[in-house]
This record gives structure tokens, C-alpha cells and sequence, in this order.
């Protein structure tokens, strides 16, 4: 490092960052002193971290805090540390590129939407940077924890250079000195600085002071650690909202204060929104892990199943040994121990908000039931501690959601399985022949139509003692019910099926594997189901969507010698044009309600034809 500084140019995306920031009209500005609390927060956790396995730092006993002081005179205000500082090379590797995702992200966000976005600067978090909305220049000046390292300062008024030169700085950790614009002078303003502190740095976990103020400025509690019955739930949700940067707040919280068979505090939450995408300030998966309250892992990964990771929120052990590294604690039985108890609360969380406020856990559901779905297709253990917290649309209900021990209570007399039905979309589904055997007995069944369901009904055979029932396979068992047959009139006699069974074949030719007869349908003249041996329908979907080039094997065409269509169609002279346009039709129909019509529209010259028939031309 030489003694004179020369101007080093900033990246061109901190540049883009710095222009946009500059000549933000954005009227929340304040958020720039969350930012710089922040960083000085994170520079004392990492000091925090360091010492548990290092005494070897630049004065061990100061104390870890934040001050915050501003000079009227000087219209500068001071954000001090006695964190972990920077040396030369790291004030020019840090403060020179953009580290921070949320300003990454911004800087994406602005070079596809142009300028509106500065009005929502505030919710992506851009870091150290922001300062520059306020300042006319900074200067941050810091000593290294490294007992041998030299004291550095940089400088810059934000525009396309910053400069770093030795200084004089007798303490460990970082000052970053704001030269306000002239129409920024309300931070200098005590109680201004005391109410954005309230606001948007309250849980910041190191005591922050302003001026000589030996009172702190905020709470810096660990909610976590506090008595739930002393903890409000604003507090929850405050704590939430700094955690995340969320507007919303969560659908439900919980708090966790387990003395055995580990020790162990948390708090956790279940967002409002599974999309909170840019606007977050946690953009990877994981909760928070403590040691003693010293930050061990911003996103720790293994507290928690894969499926449950829309979960947000702080754990915090007596019990985690304080020199761990952070790449071997994940195979620690107490981790093990931790994963277990966070799992199971929030199962018993996310039943509870269904059963006390079943409003609430519809929203959740909407928002994250494809996560509890993927639960159930990759739970190796306990699969069925998730099966209360499914949530399915039904043909007796489409419009709300039931679960399964709602169906359960609305099952018929006699009734001993549970019936559902795969297709592309519910409304659709609903007009499905496969729902005529079921619906001459006024069985209920649930509408699955999500891609993942075939991922869930593959381990999700049963409820209970209560088997699940796919009502379009083709060996769908149901209780006799000849008189209920009867009802819908006479049957085609075999010596008129046969032949028309023939003639359909032979207009189908290898289109279909084969035709024939059925008992199961009522309103619907034909249907099709898979022949005996082919893979069932939820494999079907499944090789669907892993396998780009998958063709569904053939499918048997099944008639209904009740239906009209196929009454009269059996007395058409054979080989009439009409016949033909009959048997086209009742079989694209098929197609069409399967999900499995390649040219709908190519229906329609046939239909026209159709029509045309039906008037007598
Ligand atoms: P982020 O904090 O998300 O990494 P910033 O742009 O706010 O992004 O800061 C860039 C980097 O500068 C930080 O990652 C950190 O290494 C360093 N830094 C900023 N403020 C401080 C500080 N007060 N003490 C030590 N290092 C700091």
C-alpha cells in the first residue's frame, strides 16, 4: 500500500448502482442507516465467531457495540464499530464491487424495468452503497482485528472512483463517516436517528448508542430467549419483518423453549407468500443457527427437511460446542436432536393454524401445499405426520378446501376407500366418464390435477387404514349394484355389441389397443383406460414429466351399452358415412377428456358434418 492514494475505479455494476442510488427520488431514505447497522453488525458477529477460537485479536476486551454520533457543525454522522474491520486490501476488494445479493439483485432488476425502481429501493436491502442517497461523500476509516495490520481509509463522493490511504486509528473495527447532502440534515437529529432505529434495527443483537449516550437505542434482545408469555405477538411479527424485510406479516409463528432432551430455543415462521423473490433479504433457504447467541450460520440447511424450507426464523443452542466449525456440525447427533424437535413444531404449528384459524391455512396452502406435497413424496420416515395438513378440491365440494378427515366424515354408508381422480385441470376433470361408476353411488372424490400429486399418490397409497383409489383404473372395484343399472334402461343385446364392437375396431384400426364393453359408465358413452399390464396412470404422469419423448401406451376403448349414442349407433347400416363420423367423434371426445387430443380444432370440419346431419341437410 502506498502512502498517497490514486483513484481505483469502481466496478461498472457498483457504478450502474451509485447512478441509480444518486438520483434516487426514493423518499424513504432512511433505510441507508439500517444498511450501515447492518454491515456493522455483521462486522462484529464476525469478530464474535473469530474469538471463539482466537484470542489473538487487536484489543481482545473492547467491548462489541455500535455508536452512532453526529457533528452539527460538520454535518457528518458517524456509524462506529468494534467489529472486525478491514484492512487496505479489503476496503478495495469490499467497498469497490457489489457483495451484497440484495444490490446485486436490484441492479438485475433495474437493467430490465429502467427507472421506477427506486421507489422500492428500501425493500431490497442494496447495502453500504445506499449511503450515497444521503452523502455528499464517505469516508470510512478501519483497523483490522489482525493484531499486525495497518489502519486504512477510503474515500469517495460516489462518483466513478474511490481512493484508500494509510490513516491513524488507535481502535479495532470500522467508522464510517457520512458527509450529508444539505437536505439530509434531519439524520443528524437525535431523536430522528433513536425512531429509525426503533423502526428498522431493533433487534440488531449488539447494543447500539447514539452520541455519548450511555442508554442503549435499542432492544438488541434475543426474542428467542425471552418467556413466550412475556413476548407480544407484534413482537413476533416485528422480529419477523426485520428478519426478512418482509411486508407481510408471517400466517403463523412459533416459539420454541426445549430444556431435554437438547437445550434449545427458536423462533420460527411461516411467511405469507411463498413468492417473496427480489424483495427478500434472505434469498437462501436455511434458518439462522446460534451457539450462546454467537451467530454460527446464517442459512443452516440441516435444521430442517428439504420440503420445509419456506421456513424462516432463528434457532439458538446451549448445547452446539462453541469451537464447531460450520462445516462439521451438520453430522452431529445433536443436530440430528435439533432437526427432529424443529420439525415436529412446525408440523404441530402449521395443525394448529389449520384447526384455530381454517381461513388462514387455506391462504397457506395455496401458497405452500406443493411444498407439503413434496413432503409426502420424499419423507423417508414419518410421511403420515403430514398426510392431516393435506388439503384437496372434491367433486362434492370443488370450491373449498377439505381434508382428509373431512372426507372421511362425509364417506357413504358401506363406502370403505377413499376415490380420486387425475386430470389437467378441475374443471375439466369434472366432466371425466371415469366419475360415472362413483357418482351412481354418490361417492365423493378428490380432484387431483397438480403435476407433483402423481409424485405424492406414489407414496400415498393409504389414510389411516383407508386406501386411496384411483377411480379411472380399469379393475376399479365397487359394490354390486344391478338394480341401480336397471335404472338407466336396457342394455345392448351381445348379438348386436359384438358386431358393433368390430366395426369400431375396424375404424379405429391400431389407434387403440383394443375395444370393448363396460358396466361402469352412466352419462358418458365411451371412455378410455389403460390396458392390463401398462403402467397405472400416476407412473404415467410421472414418466411424463421426467421424460421428454414418453407416448402413453395404447388405451382400450370401453362403450356403454346404455347410451344412446351407441344404441343407435349400433343400428346405423354398417359401413354408412355416418357411422364413421360417429365412431371419430365418440373417440376423439375420449381423447379430448383425457388431456390427450393433439388438434382439438381439427374436431371441428367432422362436427360441422355432424350438424349438418342432425338438421337432415
Ligand atoms: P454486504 O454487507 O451485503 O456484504 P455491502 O455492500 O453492504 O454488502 O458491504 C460490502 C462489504 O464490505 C461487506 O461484505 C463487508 O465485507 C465490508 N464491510 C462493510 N461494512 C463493514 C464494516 N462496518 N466493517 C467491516 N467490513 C465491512
Amino acid at each position: 500500500m502506498t502512502e498517497t492514494s490514486h483513484p481505483i475505479p469502481f466496478k461498472a455494476e457498483t457504478r450502474q448502482l451509485l447512478d441509480i442510488l444518486i438520483h434516487s427520488l426514493y423518499t424513504e431514505r432512511e433505510i441507508f442507516l439500517r444498511e450501515l447497522i447492518s454491515n456493522a453488525a455483521d462486522a462484529l458477529t464476525r469478530l464474535d465467531y473469530e474469538m471463539l477460537t482466537n484470542r489473538d485479536v487487536f484489543s481482545p476486551d473492547a467491548p462489541l457495540e455500535i455508536r452512532i454520533t453526529a457533528n452539527t457543525d460538520e454535518n457528518t454522522l458517524t456509524i462506529t464499530d468494534t467489529g472486525i474491520g478491514m484492512t487496505s486490501e479489503e476496503m478495495i476488494e469490499n467497498l469497490g464491487t457489489i457483495a451484497h445479493s440484495g444490490a446485486r439483485a436490484f441492479v438485475e432488476a433495474a437493467k430490465q424495468q429502467g427507472k421506477g425502481l427506486s421507489d422500492i429501493i428500501g425493500q431490497f436491502g442494496v447495502g453500504f452503497y445506499s449511503a450515497f442517497m444521503v452523502a455528499e461523500s464517505i469516508r470510512v476509516v478501519s483497523r483490522s482485528f489482525r493484531p499486525d495490520a495497518q489502519a486504512a481509509a477510503w474515500f469517495s463522493t460516489g462518483d466513478d472512483t474511490f481512493t484508500v490511504e494509510e490513516a491513524q486509528r488507535d481502535t479495532r473495527g470500522s467508522s464510517v463517516i457520512v458527509k450529508l447532502k444539505p437536505d439530509a440534515a434531519e439524520f443528524l437529529q437525535e431523536h430522528r436517528l433513536s425512531e429509525i432505529i426503533r423502526k428498522h434495527s431493533d433487534f440488531v443483537p449488539f447494543p447500539i448508542f447514539i452520541g455519548e449516550s450511555e442508554e442503549q437505542a435499542n432492544r438488541q434482545t434475543a426474542l428467542w430467549r425471552q418467556n413466550p408469555r412475556q413476548v407480544e405477538a407484534t413482537e413476533y411479527d416485528d422480529f419477523y419483518k426485520q428478519l426478512t424485510l418482509d411486508f407481510e406479516a408471517p400466517l403463523a409463528s412459533a416459539h420454541m423453549v426445549v430444556d431435554a432432551p437438547v437445550q434449545m430455543y427458536a423462533l420460527l415462521f411461516a411467511p405469507a407468500k411463498a413468492e417473496r423473490g427480489l424483495f427478500s433479504l434472505r434469498r437462501e433457504e436455511g434458518l439462522k443457527l446460534y451457539a450462546r447467541k454467537v451467530l454460527i450460520q446464517d442459512y443452516c440447511k440441516d435444521l430442517l427437511p428439504q420440503y420445509f424450507r419456506f421456513v424462516q426464523g432463528v434457532v439458538d443452542s446451549e448445547d452446539l460446542p462453541l469451537n464447531v466449525s460450520r462445516e462439521t456440525i451438520q453430522s452431529t447427533k445433536l443436530m440430528v436432536n435439533l432437526k427432529k424437535l424443529v420439525t415436529g413444531k412446525v408440523v404441530e404449528t402449521l395443525k394448529k393454524l389449520a384447526d384455530d384459524r381454517p381461513d388462514d391455512y387455506a391462504k397457506f396452502w395455496k401458497e405452500f401445499g406443493r411444498y407439503l406435497k413434496e413432503g409426502i413424496a420424499t419423507e423417508p420416515d414419518e410421511p403420515q405426520s403430514l398426510h392431516p395438513l393435506l388439503r384437496f378440491h372434491t367433486t362434492t365440494i370443488p370450491e373449498k378446501w377439505s381434508s382428509l378427515d373431512e372426507y372421511v366424515s362425509r364417506m357413504k354408508d358401506g363406502q370403505t376407500d377413499i376415490y380420486y381422480i387425475m386430470g389437467d385441470d378441475e374443471h375439466s376433470v369434472l366432466y371425466s366418464p371415469h366419475l360415472d361408476a362413483v357418482r351412481r353411488f354418490d361417492y365423493e372424490v378428490l380432484l387431483l390435477t397438480d403435476p407433483l400429486d402423481a409424485f405424492m399418490l406414489a407414496r400415498l397409497n393409504k389414510y389411516q387404514d383407508k386406501p386411496l383409489v384411483n377411480v379411472a383404473s380399469a379393475d376399479l372395484k365397487l359394490p354390486e349394484s344391478d338394480a341401480k343399472l336397471e335404472e338407466q334402461g336396457p342394455a345392448l343385446p351381445v348379438d348386436d355389441y359384438v358386431p358393433l364392437i368390430e366395426r369400431v375396431k375396424q375404424q379405429l384400426g391400431d389407434r387403440v389397443d383394443s375395444v370393448r364393453i363396460t358396466d361402469r359408465l352412466t352419462d358418458s358413452p365411451a371412455r378410455l383406460v389403460d390396458p392390463a399390464g401398462a403402467p397405472n396412470q400416476e407412473m404415467q404422469r410421472v414418466y411424463r414429466l421426467l421424460k421428454e419423448d414418453f407416448t402413453p401406451p395404447k388405451k382400450v376403448l370401453e362403450l356403454n351399452p346404455r347410451h344412446s349414442i351407441i344404441v343407435k349407433l349400433s343400428s346405423l347400416p354398417a359401413g354408412s358415412p355416418l357411422e364413421a363420423l360417429v365412431i371419430e367423434q365418440v373417440y376423439e371426445d375420449t381423447l379430448l377428456i383425457e388431456g390427450l387430443h393433439p388438434d382439438p380444432v381439427g374436431m371441428i370440419p367432422r362436427i360441422q358434418k355432424l350438424i349438418e346431419a342432425a338438421l337432415g341437410q
